[in-house]
């Protein structure tokens, strides 16, 4: 048998040092390297750590050889705590230490093709083009929220922003292409807002739209979308920027690129120890009787909204899996910020409260029937996926787009935005698992056999990645 051919380049992919971020990345990195592309992905060492103690990612290059990992520090102690409202600042503190070090490794190991995380935009349009090495933005986020980034400067210009207080938060957004009347102020990214949720990390507005707009300087941009999911905003973004890869669902992408070789082994990017006995517990459940409930990996809730999401969820009487991170109570002044006791006791009669959970599998086992989500990205797609309805509390940043898409364009569940009430959580489970649950489930499997298209051989993901390749291959010449 001949040995795989190997390609001449040699691509460094730098992801921003968080969850979400790392774990598309490192799927994009993983079917590249499946290609035989060199890929070195650079994490910061946080993060490395952290990978390798819950994820297993050192068994990785024996698996993809032409996949290596390196590390930069993130200019942060120690100590730091770099999670919920601090969570963003090892961002920030690479983009003013890691400049010298990304150089370095740039320049030594002789990067062709530098993909990276449009969050770095500046910072890694600035040392591409002063080594002379091409550059490929990648997108966390889903397009549409991409482009309403892109499009506040003009929102400015014609009024239609800023938000002026509660009171204006029903306002129609009425000037974005492709999403014109779709969005409330109440929808804008987190950003857009006069004022911060409790324990939200800040990032200013200006800061996200600079980056967004650096965009423009890159060869082209990839998205962990699919055509037919975002199909108006693409049109319009493809105008602006000619050379867009959507390749999403990624996760989905891995199985189908290569059922039968390195990658059937389950590989995880979790970042926190995954706890399995959630899936013998689900193993136990009827069929999609169970809420799975998670918020992510950065947001916080305070006790008292912890407290209603667990009545609304008790007086369900639905089953529910919870997971309830160790850093996620919003720490106040002087409170505690532990979960109640009553409430881990309480929950045991129909639930589960756990700590993490391999998610793509959670929502592709058979007893699942809604997730209750933040909506951030890498949820939301997952969720498409796996064909299961949302109830949608957003938190953050591109989270009130993506909760907006799916209660009002997908129409795959409901958006509780801005309530956090536990009459309204137990309504919309009981109209999600009960009132309504066909509609939802129909939408929901829908969408779902459009993802899976898009990812298999033929279709639009399917023939994009294979081009993201050639054109990687065609720029590192
Ligand atoms: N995730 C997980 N286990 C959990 C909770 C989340 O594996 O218990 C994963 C989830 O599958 C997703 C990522 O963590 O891929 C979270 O990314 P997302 O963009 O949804 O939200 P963020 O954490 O960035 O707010």
């Amino acid at each position: 048998m001949k040995p795989p051919q190997t390609s001449s380049a040699h691509v460094l992919i730098f992801p921003c040092p968080a969850q979400g971020h790392v774990n598309s990345m490192l799927n994009l990195a993983q079917l590249l390297a499946l290609r035989n592309l060199h890929v070195t992905f650079l994490n910061t060492e946080h993060i490395h750590n952290r990978l390798t103690r819950f994820a297993d990612i050192e068994s990785l290059p024996a698996r993809y050889h032409t996949l290596r990992f390196k590390t930069i520090p993130d200019g942060l102690p120690e100590e730091h705590p770099r999670s919920g409202e601090r969570s963003v600042e090892p961002l920030h503190s690479v983009k003013v230490h890691g400049k010298p070090l990304l150089r370095d490794i740039l320049v030594k190991e002789k990067v062709t093709c530098l993909v990276a995380d449009g969050f770095f935009g500046k910072l890694a349009n600035d040392l591409a083009e002063e080594i002379g090495v091409p550059i490929i933005h990648f997108r966390t986020i889903g397009a549409s929220c991409f482009w309403t980034y892109f499009w506040i400067p003009y929102l400015f210009d014609s009024n239609e922003l800023p938000v002026t207080g509660e009171e204006d938060m029903d306002r129609i957004i009425s000037t974005i292409p492709g999403m014109e009347n779709l969005l409330r102020c109440r929808d804008l990214p987190s950003f857009c807002r006069p004022n911060r949720a409790k324990g939200e990390p800040f990032i200013p507005l200006e800061t996200i739209v600079s980056e967004t707009h650096q965009t423009l300087r890159a060869r082209a941009v990839v998205f962990n979308t699919f055509d037919d999911l975002e199909a108006p905003v693409l049109s319009h973004l493809r105008r602006r920027f000619p050379t867009i890869f959507t390749v999403g669902p990624l996760h989905q992408h891995r199985e189908s690129r290569a059922p039968t070789a390195a990658n059937t082994m389950k590989s995880n990017n979790s970042i926190w120890e995954e706890d399995m006995s959630c899936m013998a517990w689900l193993d136990s459940q009827p069929f999609r009787s169970v809420v799975y409930v998670s918020f992510g990996s950065v947001t916080t809730v305070t006790r008292e909204s912890l407290l209603e999401f667990w009545c609304g969820l008790v007086n369900s009487k639905m089953r529910f899996l919870w997971v309830v991170r160790s850093d996620m109570i919003a720490a106040g002044e002087g409170k505690d910020e532990s979960v109640p006791a009553e409430l881990v006791e309480g929950t045991k009669e129909r639930g589960l409260m756990v700590g993490w959970v391999p998610q793509v599998e959670v929502l592709s086992h058979k007893s699942v029937g809604a997730f209750m989500t933040h909506c951030g990205w890498n949820s939301t797609i997952e969720s498409v996926v796996a064909g299961v309805p949302m109830i949608c509390w957003p938190y953050f940043a591109d989270q009130q787009v993506n909760s907006r898409l799916v209660s009002d364009s997908w129409k795959v569940g409901l958006d509780m935005k801005d309530v956090c009430d536990r009459n309204v959580v137990e309504n919309m489970v009981n109209d999600v698992m009960v009132n309504r649950k066909e509609e939802f489930l129909q939408s929901a499997e829908k969408l779902a056999i459009l993802a899976r298209k898009n990812v298999s051989e033929g279709g639009p993901s399917y023939d994009n990645l294979d081009r993201l390749i050639e054109f990687i291959e065609l720029i590192s010449q």
